[in-house]
């Protein structure tokens, strides 16, 4: 939530946002034209990153005024084909797949099924999981400008994990991880489990059995998900996590608080822009000297994959590189 309290109108959320091509005279222009509730260029321009949050070191949420802005205005960055896909994650059906009690319960959202086979081997092996429209976190109607539509529905979701009756829950998706930590939390919701992040379930598990690891000594580039702006305080465990199983995270000028967006957010608004963003990214970790690329987002996966084997680039999701270094097939 935009906090003007905060705001010293300083610009440097839009001067360092990689979108837009700002002075600082033009993004504390473009600020000031939001908070005043005027019309504002980066109402179009924005592709729903979230970067600028983490980019204001006042805490004031800057993205979080520009999606309020977008909404209110229906500023055209986003098309039906966007929000129909979006809505497919409220028709697919829910379905607990019950597992060992004694074995944690992890949510997968609607997108646990968009790769196939991600789920196999010991890591899951007992575990309940829940998918479907009963646990779809609504978190990636941002990307559409259509941030009431979070609001309205993730109480409802908060109450349908909560019928599970485990104090625990881990989440496969980083944008039902942030749903249910900052995004409740600034809606004042009351979350009675604790939301585990499925980057911290795999740096407990590497590290409760290092002795039947074999370390992969790769160099990757990691691609950081949008959603990682409302909870970047996981980055260290994922760093802990790298170290565990034996990769070097290169470092490379897109990665942190610098990182590209998949580009997901204009897949279906402008194929042209997305194309460009993904070059850049993809170049970068070549250069930086990455063997393969990793990803948190199954979304980030499928809009990066392609490309990245086309330069050459392994592509894994975390979970399969954990598997790998467990030895496993994958
Ligand atoms: S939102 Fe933050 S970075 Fe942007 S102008 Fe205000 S204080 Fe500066
Ligand atoms: S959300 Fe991303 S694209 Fe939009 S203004 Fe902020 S940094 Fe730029």
């Amino acid at each position: 939530m935009f906090d003007e309290s905060r705001c010293d109108l300083c610009g440097e959320c839009l001067v360092k946002c990689q979108y837009v091509d700002y002075s600082h005279k033009t993004a504390i222009n473009e600020i000031k034209a939001l908070i005043e509730g005027k019309d504002a260029e980066v109402l179009i321009e924005c592709i729903t990153c979230v970067a600028c949050n983490e980019y204001c070191g006042k805490g004031a949420g800057p993205f979080d005024l520009i999606n309020l802005r977008q909404e209110e205005t229906g500023a055209s960055f986003t098309t039906d084909s966007a929000i129909r896909f979006m809505d497919m994650g409220k028709m697919l059906p829910a379905k607990i797949v019950k597992g060992d009690p004694d074995k944690p319960v992890m949510s997968v959202c609607s997108v646990g099924d968009l790769i196939p086979h991600l789920f196999e081997g010991r890591l899951f092996e007992g575990m309940t999981i829940l998918k479907g429209k009963d646990y779809f976190c609504h978190l990636g109607y941002i990307h559409t400008g259509m941030e009431s539509t979070l609001r309205k529905n993730i109480e409802r979701v908060v109450n349908n994990l909560t019928k599970i009756s485990t104090d625990k829950i881990i989440f496969f998706h980083d944008d039902c991880y942030s749903a249910f930590t900052k995004k409740a939390m600034e809606y004042e919701i009351d979350v009675p489990f604790k939301p585990i992040h499925i980057i911290e379930y795999l740096r407990d598990f590497i590290r409760d059995h290092q002795d039947e690891i074999e370390k992969l000594n790769m160099k990757i580039a990691y691609q950081r998900p949008c959603a990682s702006r409302y909870t970047p305080q996981k980055d260290l465990i994922l760093d802990e996590l790298f170290e565990l199983i034996g990769v070097e995270r290169v470092k490379r000028k897109y990665d942190g608080i610098d990182a590209l967006c998949c580009g997901a957010p204009i897949a279906y608004v402008d194929k042209e822009r997305v194309f460009k963003i993904q070059e850049k990214n993809i170049k970068d970790a070549k250069d930086a000297g990455a063997e393969a690329i990793i990803f948190a987002c199954p979304l980030c996966a499928m809009n990066l994959r392609d490309k990245a084997k086309g330069s050459g680039l392994d592509h894994y999701m975390i979970t399969e590189l954990c598997r790998l270094v467990l030895g496993e097939k994958i």
